[in-house]
């Protein structure tokens, strides 16, 4: 299934799909449900476009390698380029505020994490980032006061507030942008709050942000 950049009422944004720069453990909650400490320094890492589908559209999950874990996160949708950019500079560069499904093979990260290995595929497999519509940015009252939702077969399973990120969305940007240049269509994951767990074929997700979004999918 290919992918590109759509605004909820499904035009397009008309942005190329670019890379997907992440922070892990930008929730203290999560940090500690994994075991994990909480970084002194936002922890990034990058998945590939390669590894981005519809998130409205069944997504599959890999097989042999273990468990695959859902991860709901607010998405920033890029629309300026971005290299040692100023909060404000930043601020100015969103295009759309969506959401993601961080998805995680969490046995082999495990292993990875103790070699001492990169992640990668444990996290930028084809199919790891299923990303919504986005909801154009000045739309958004407050990005900092969004309720981040998701119910697996009914059951609510993760429920955070991004007012409880660590680092939040603009100093984030700012950071990720001494390192690697933002190109319009890039899009930034901002980590995921805790309730993160298995997904399996066959489950049926909803997916919510605020009262801003609200994606319906499943897993196969
Ligand atoms: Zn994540």
């Amino acid at each position: 299934m290919s992918y590109q950049h759509q605004y909820q009422d499904g035009t397009a944004v008309g942005l190329p799909l670019g890379k997907v720069v992440c922070v892990g453990r930008n929730y203290a909650d999560h940090a500690a449900e994994l075991n994990n400490p909480i970084p002194t320094e936002p922890m990034l890492f990058i998945k590939p476009a390669s590894s981005v589908v519809p998130m409205a559209q069944p997504f599959r999950l890999p097989t042999g390698h273990g468990s695959v874990h859902f991860e709901t996160e607010m998405a920033i949708l890029i629309g300026q380029p971005l290299s040692h950019a100023t909060e404000a500079e930043a601020a100015a560069a969103i295009a759309g505020v969506g959401l993601a499904l961080d998805l995680t093979l969490r046995d082999l990260q495990g292993k990875l994490k103790e070699k001492g290995h990169p992640w990668e595929k444990a996290k930028a497999f084809d199919g790891a980032c299923p990303l919504s519509a986005f909801v154009a940015a000045g739309a958004v009252a407050d990005l900092q006061n969004l309720q981040i939702r998701l119910r697996v077969n009914g059951e609510v399973r993760q429920d955070g507030n991004s007012s409880h990120m660590l680092n939040k969305v603009l100093p984030l940007i700012s950071y990720i942008s001494d390192f690697f240049s933002l190109q319009p269509g890039d899009v930034v994951l901002t980590g995921t709050p805790a309730g993160v767990g298995p997904v399996v074929a066959g489950d049926q997700l909803k997916v919510g942000l605020g009262d801003l979004l609200e994606v319906e999918t499943s897993a196969v």
